[in-house]
């Protein structure tokens, strides 16, 4: 049973790296912040509109809320048989400090890429609305183009077009990428300390093999 803290700026593949983690465990739940955000945003529900005040300018939501979240999410039974992967969280050294309350995890992986990658991953991203799957315009496109900026999706065949996420403009990504310098310091610092800090040369998750994966997250 494994407890996992994937770590690094936007765009360096942790939702990628999670289902190249998956691959390994497929029991594992993958818990990404960013992610119970949208799908409260999307549903409505008072959570949603409270982050979307700052999720749209590229802010990071408030600890509190934040933190409430998680714990709730982390007593759910599921994960005490399969484990987690955390992805987006902590993002502050108070979260990080609150998921050192709530449970001690095994490793937090620190994904390095750099910015010229990380630009084009980020204004290039979209995802399949039927099944999920994530692609990139310039790097990962499905397979199947129907048009400009139109494929067919390769995991379930739904028709898709390019979107951005609406937070994934030039402007808010310098917002985005200069709150995540402000606070990686500390929290790399904090695990470095407890010695579960690991770092992952993230310019080409894709390439991994199942036996990288292992080594890597050390199962
Ligand atoms: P992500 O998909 O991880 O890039 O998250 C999208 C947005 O959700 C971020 O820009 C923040 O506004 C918000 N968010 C996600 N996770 C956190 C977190 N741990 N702390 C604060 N805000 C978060």
């Amino acid at each position: 049973m494994k407890k996992l803290v994937l770590f690094g700026p936007p765009g360096s593949g942790k939702g990628t790296f999670s289902a190249q983690i998956k691959k390994v465990l497929p029991d594992i739940a993958h818990i990404s912040t960013g992610d119970i955000f949208r799908e409260n945003l999307k549903n409505e529900t008072p959570l949603g509109l409270k982050a979307k005040e700052y999720m749209d300018k590229g802010e990071l939501v408030p600890d509190d809320v934040v933190i409430d979240m998680v714990a709730d999410r982390l007593s759910k039974d599921d994960l005490k048989q399969n484990g987690f992967i955390l992805d987006g969280f902590p993002r502050t050294l108070a979260q990080a400090e609150a998921l050192s309350e709530i449970t001690q995890v095994d490793l937090l992986l620190l994904l390095e890429v750099s910015r010229d990658v990380i630009t084009k991953r980020i204004l290039g991203r979209f995802g399949c609305n039927e099944c999920g799957e994530i692609y990139n315009k310039y790097t990962l496109p499905p397979k199947i183009e129907k048009g400009e900026d139109q494929w067919i999706c390769d995991k379930c065949g739904a028709e898709i077009k390019f979107e951005q996420r609406s937070d994934d403009t030039e402007e808010t990504l310098k917002n985005r990428l200069d709150a995540y310098e402000k606070n990686a310091k500390p929290i790399i610092k904090y695990y470095k300390k407890k010695k579960l800090l690991k770092k992952v040369d993230a310019e080409n998750t894709l390439d991994l093999s199942a036996g990288d994966i292992k080594k890597i997250i050390e199962v």
